[in-house]
């Protein structure tokens, strides 16, 4: 007879994206990321929350592997994360990642920001790497800005030139930190609102947000941490209206 648990344990599930097991990771004395344990689905938007330096931002470089990790594992895919080199390249583009700070290149133009990583990383042609440029960028609403260069931009603007950048390099996986804490408050919306769609369109997200209206509306789970840990996790609604832990009621309290 076939011992069908060992064969399920070996084979990865068919929806599950991003495998974080055990994840800890220190700076110095401080134990940044303690045992960390997250799956996210195919399709699934995680949106994490947590007072300021849980670790939220350093989980998700963990993640494109912008920072290391000192125990545990991370898999995408159903593959561990490469160490070095064209492999590494190649994760980082599988995996988008949209920082607070824009991280445009300020002397090249709009078209351009978002047919680099394809020429460099993908090795797409010319041609195809401007039509899925302007798509995105289009996709986003900002199609009209492509020969400006990003200081003549607004930051709203900015932010989704960004996010089309990262979804011309087809990521299988969207990770967002803070994306729009450094925009005046009359941009955030239109940063959002192509987050939502995107949502809609089915991509894989992370989110690290304070915009609990984003969380309510876009998330399938929150996960809340403090500390380096994950404390909690549940769907919006029962985590906005129910939260189980001390630690998020108290955070709740504080930001609604
Ligand atoms: P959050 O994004 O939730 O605010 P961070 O992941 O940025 O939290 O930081 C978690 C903790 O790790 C904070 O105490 C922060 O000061 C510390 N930290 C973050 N990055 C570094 C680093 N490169 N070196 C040392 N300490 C760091
Ligand atoms: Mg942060």
């Amino acid at each position: 007879m076939t011992d069908v648990s060992v064969a399920k344990d070996a084979i990865p599930a068919a929806d599950e994206l991003v495998v974080l097991k055990n994840v800890n990771k220190h700076f110095g004395t401080l134990h940044v990321l303690q045992d960390i344990d997250l799956t996210i689905d195919r399709g699934e938007v995680v949106v994490v929350i947590g007072p300021s330096g849980s670790g939220k931002s350093t989980l998700c470089r963990t993640v494109n592997r912008l920072e290391t990790i000192d125990s545990g594992s991370i898999t995408i895919d159903g593959k561990p994360l490469p160490q070095e080199g064209k492999e590494l390249a190649r994760l980082r583009a599988d995996v988008g990642m949209v920082f607070q700070s824009f991280n445009l290149f300020a002397h090249k133009t709009v078209l351009e920001n978002v047919m680099l990583g394809q020429l460099k990383v993908r090795k797409t042609d010319k041609e195809t790497a401007e039509k899925k440029a302007r798509t995105h960028l289009d996709r986003v609403g900002v199609g009209s800005q492509a020969d400006k260069y990003p200081a003549q931009l607004s930051g709203g603007q900015q932010q989704r030139v960004a996010i089309a950048r990262a979804l011309a390099m087809d990521p299988k996986v969207m990770l967002f930190d803070e994306p729009t804490s450094a925009l005046d408050p009359e941009m955030i919306n239109e940063v959002l609102e192509a987050m939502q769609q995107l949502a809609r369109d089915g991509m894989t997200m992370v989110v690290v947000t304070h915009e609990m209206g984003f969380a309510r509306s876009a998330a399938n789970r929150v996960v809340f941490m403090a500390d380096g840990r994950i404390v909690e996790e549940a769907v919006p609604d029962q985590f906005f209206n129910n939260p189980r832990s001390d630690r998020a009621k108290d955070f709740l309290s504080k930001i609604l």
